[in-house]
Order: structure tokens, then sequence, then C-alpha cells
């Protein structure tokens, strides 16, 4: 549609793929198209953020329509919320049902943050995200591709029920060697119906590849330009 173009253009936003939803105009829309529970859009009202950023306006629409992406915006950019909200949406409840959502970080540090967005945008509810393992079960796991696949290999972690896997900072998780330990986090987020998504500030041509190898028909988005 010409008008999803114009906002695009307008936000300089780039979308490439078939099939993708149009961009966010207002955090409002959420609740008007998708149904967004109150509390989110409250908790958004709440922590200031009164527009969506460019990569949030099209990363959110793609991810609650299920569709895989290759985000790839400036570090400051929101790319945090961009996948946590629609994880948050998704997800609706907390729930016994073990992991549903995992997002990978290149850092512990980072994890920790993530986190703590996270914790932030889900007040008043109790989905349980956590950012390290020392108890589980919990809705939402975020941490690093080598903790979470130590815990793999030990048996102790369960992801066959993973709905939304992100891979964050994704050239940085190139960069630190951490691809090995990617791919089998990918192997045992084994429901067929997951959602892989990745996010980065740059884009390399290793990440290029590393977004084919795990994701068949993913909608790349780039904010600005590619390797800024
Ligand atoms: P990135 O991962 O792209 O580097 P972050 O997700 O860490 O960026 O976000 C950078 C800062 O912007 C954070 O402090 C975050 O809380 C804030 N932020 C995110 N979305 C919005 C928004 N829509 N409006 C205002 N501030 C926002
Ligand atoms: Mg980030």
């Amino acid at each position: 549609r010409q008008h999803d173009e114009m906002l695009r253009k307008k936000h300089k936003v780039k979308v490439a793929g078939t099939n993708r939803p149009s961009p966010l105009e207002s955090f409002a829309e959420l609740r008007s198209r998708y149904n967004c529970r109150r509390y989110l859009v409250r908790n958004l009202a709440e922590l200031g953020f009164k527009e969506p950023t460019p990569i949030q306006r099209q990363a959110i629409p793609l991810l609650l329509s299920g569709r895989e992406c290759f985000s790839c915006a400036p570090t400051g950019s929101g790319k945090t919320l961009a996948f946590v909200l629609p994880i948050l949406m998704k997800l609706k409840h907390a729930s016994k049902d073990g992991v549903r959502a995992v997002i990978l970080c290149p850092t512990r540090e980072l994890a920790a943050q993530t986190a703590r967005e996270c914790k932030r945008l889900a007040k008043g509810k109790s989905f349980i995200s956590r950012a390290d393992f020392s108890k589980l079960p919990c809705d939402i796991l975020i941490s690093t591709p080598f903790r979470v696949h130590v815990a793999i290999r030990k048996r102790k972690l369960d992801l066959s029920r993973v709905e939304y896997l992100i891979l964050d900072e994704s050239d940085k998780l190139f960069e630190l060697g951490l691809v090995k330990q990617v791919e089998s986090v990918v192997k045992a987020c084994s429901n067929p119906a997951i959602v892989r998504s990745l996010f980065s500030a740059t884009l390399p041509d290793s990440v290029q590849e590393l977004s084919r190898s795990i994701m068949h028909d993913a909608v790349r988005v780039v904010v600005g330009t590619k390797n800024s």
C-alpha cells in the first residue's frame, strides 16, 4: 500500500521480503490492530515512550504476524523493545509450561540489561524473565549462547516449547565466535512453529549468512545505512 511506503520512507525504514505487514503509525495501533493488553500500553506510557522508533514500527508488526525478521538498526534505536514487546503480547500470560521465549545476547551484562528492560515493560504481570539459571522454569530466558548451550548439554533445560528465539546483537555473536553455541541453541528449540529473528547494529556478510542458515523466509528490515 502506498500509505505504508510513505510511512516507511518518512522513517527511513527499508524492508525486503514478501507479505510485509503495515508499519505502526503509533503505539495506540497496538490496541486497535492487535488487541494488545492495556497494561502494556500503560507501561509504555509510564516509561515515557510516546512514539515507536523506526525499527519498532516495522519489526513489531512483523513479529506479531509470526514473520521471522532480520533487523538492522543503529545502537540506541530501541531494538530491545522491538522484540520484547511482541513477545510479551504473544505469550499473553505467565505460565508453568516452561521456557517459551529465548533471547540470546553476546554477553552476560547485555543479558542482564535486556532482562531489566523486559521486567520494566512487563511490570504488574507475573511473567518471569531470567538472565540466570538459578531458578527454572521461567517464561522468557535471556542469556548468552554459551550458558544456554552448557545447560542444554547437561540436560538441565527443555527448549522444546520455545515459540520465539531472538539473536540480539547477532554481529557481536559472530565476532565473539559464538556461532557453534548459537547453532546448538537453535537446534534445541525444536518447536516447528518457532519464530526466529536476528537483531543487529551492523549487517556484515557473516550475519546475513547466519540469518540465511537459521531462517527460511525472513523479512529484512534496515534502518539507516547498512554498516553505520
Ligand atoms: P538498541 O538495542 O537499538 O541499541 P535499546 O533497545 O537499548 O537500543 O534502547 C535504547 C534506549 O531507548 C533505551 O533506554 C530504551 O529504554 C529507549 N527506548 C526504546 N524505545 C523507545 C521509544 N519508543 N521511545 C523512547 N525511548 C525508547
Ligand atoms: Mg540492543
